[in-house]
């Protein structure tokens, strides 16, 4: 079956000649314009196909490049310049950018095909898709559960086999957190290892590309192709970047793995704690050693992370005025209001929450008690992060505090904002993580396991994650 095979193995097919990209794109977009679970906002049908029968051309030539001719999907926040962009949202409905972010200028020149932009939570906000403007979106495993969010397009086309990858975005676990859902590979760099220049920005001091994928060796060559360093991203890391492919040995002997005794006092489904044990006793087995570190501020990291989040968002959002983007109100009687009917009826209400929100903790009454208190917290946070790293080389544990629940579920709301408890403080630091299968819950749905790491140690990540997946096969 084409396409069960991970994106390595077809490209490899691509490129061998054994599969044409044609032949590979059409079983996609079958795939695509078949499937109920609305993971795709736009599908582009026909720049696909001509994408496709280039590859297939340079092939034929004797050209190269890592992904010519695999189709990928990219993240409706993602700016491309021959496709809508609309961030889910009634606001962006048909707009059409003038220039494409960096990541798809990456993806296009390393071949990939682009087939389309997935569904997502309105502006990124939200942890199960249901905010978005065109519907929500479904798990693959089962349709009557959630796909996890922002980005449940993404996991839920990887995870349905609609594609072979796809890129997210995470500010606070939006990557990581549906593709546990959705039983597939995230990751979030650190921050600035991929260009967030193009990219709609929700919290621009934590936003991180990623991509999800349906193994480990896939995501690495995936983050192989997307990261580097971009002089229209000011905060791009100007680095010497490597071969995240060739750190893919699955070798822990020696590795110290933390684990934070904090982890242990979240009100958390039992089995998904049974399950991050049994990982660590696969790594213990394997001549890893197993620390207990403290990352005493994990509670809070929840609230500071909402409060820098929404106050970013709300700065990021002014500019959505009805006059130079998007979606213009039709009935108004003077400049004022022309704004207040645009952002009334544009904007869903969870991204309207979160104006008021970040408004509020910006506002001059209470800008020093929230948002100085919760940079403050951030510095700490980090520093917290940085000691546990004196003591051991990654840190392990759940990626969220649940497996994906109903839609309308009593769950759904506690799980809503303490699904982040795991990953939102990684993004206060601008650590890597990725999410990787591991387990199952007696309904048989997938667990995530998260692995974190210092900045800049993608490498010792994949290599670990390798490890897990081997040890789950
Ligand atoms: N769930 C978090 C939120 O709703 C994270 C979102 C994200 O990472 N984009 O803000």
């Amino acid at each position: 079956m084409i396409y069960k095979l991970s994106l390595i193995e077809v490209a490899e097919k691509i490129k061998k000649r054994e599969l044409s990209s044609v032949e590979v794109t059409k079983v996609c977009l079958e795939r695509i314009e078949k499937s109920d679970l609305n993971a795709f906002n736009h599908i582009a049908r026909e720049n696909a196909l001509v994408s496709a029968k280039n590859a297939d051309k340079m092939l034929k030539k004797g050209e190269f490049a890592p992904l010519l001719g695999v189709p990928v999907a990219v993240k409706d926040n993602i700016c491309t310049e021959d496709m809508p962009t609309t961030c889910s949202s009634k606001m962006m409905q048909k707009y059409l950018p003038p220039y494409s972010a960096t990541v798809y200028k990456k993806l296009k020149k390393a071949g990939a095909i682009i087939i389309g932009k997935t569904n997502m939570d309105e502006f990124a906000m939200g942890t199960s898709n249901t905010t978005s403007y065109t519907g929500r979106v479904l798990n693959p495993i089962d349709k009557s559960r959630v796909p996890g969010g922002s980005s449940g397009g993404s996991a839920a086309a990887v995870g349905g086999q609609l594609v072979y990858a796809a890129l997210g975005t995470d500010t606070g676990g939006s990557i990581r957190q549906p593709s546990a859902f959705c039983g597939v590979v995230g990751f979030k760099p650190t921050y600035g290892v991929v260009s967030r220049y193009g990219i709609f920005a929700l919290g621009s001091s934590f936003d991180q590309a990623g991509p999800i994928t349906r193994t480990v060796e896939d995501n690495a060559l995936m983050l192989n192709c997307i990261s580097g360093y971009d002089d229209m991203d000011s905060t791009s890391q100007n680095i010497k970047y490597p071969d995240y492919l060739s750190a893919l040995k699955g070798d822990v002997k020696g590795l110290k793995i933390g684990v934070p005794k904090e982890y242990y006092n979240v009100d958390i489904d039992e089995g998904g704690r049974d399950t991050a044990n049994k990982a660590i006793e696969l790594f213990k087995k394997a001549g890893a050693e197993t620390v207990e570190v403290s990352l005493p501020d994990l509670e809070a990291s929840l609230s500071v992370y909402y409060i820098l989040a929404c106050a970013e968002a709300s700065s990021n959002l002014a500019m959505f005025d009805g006059i130079k983007y998007g979606f213009r109100a039709q009935n108004y009687e003077d400049l004022l209001d022309l704004y207040v009917a645009t952002r009334t009826e544009g904007f869903g209400d969870e991204v309207k929450r979160r104006i008021l929100f970040g408004n509020y903790v910006l506002s001059a009454d209470n800008y020093q008690s929230y948002y100085i208190k919760a940079l403050k917290a951030r510095t700490v946070i980090k520093e917290n992060y940085k000691k546990a790293f004196e003591k051991c080389d990654i840190i392990i544990g759940p990626t969220s505090p649940c497996t994906a629940y109903k839609f309308d579920s009593k769950l759904s709301f506690r799980c809503s904002f303490m699904s982040d408890i795991y990953t939102s403080s990684v993004n206060i630091a601008g650590l890597p993580a990725i999410s990787v299968p591991f387990g199952k819950d007696k309904e048989g749905l997938p667990y995530g396991l998260q692995i974190i790491a210092p900045p800049l140690c993608e490498q010792r990540i994949y290599n670990a994650a390798k490890f897990v997946q081997d040890g789950e096969a």
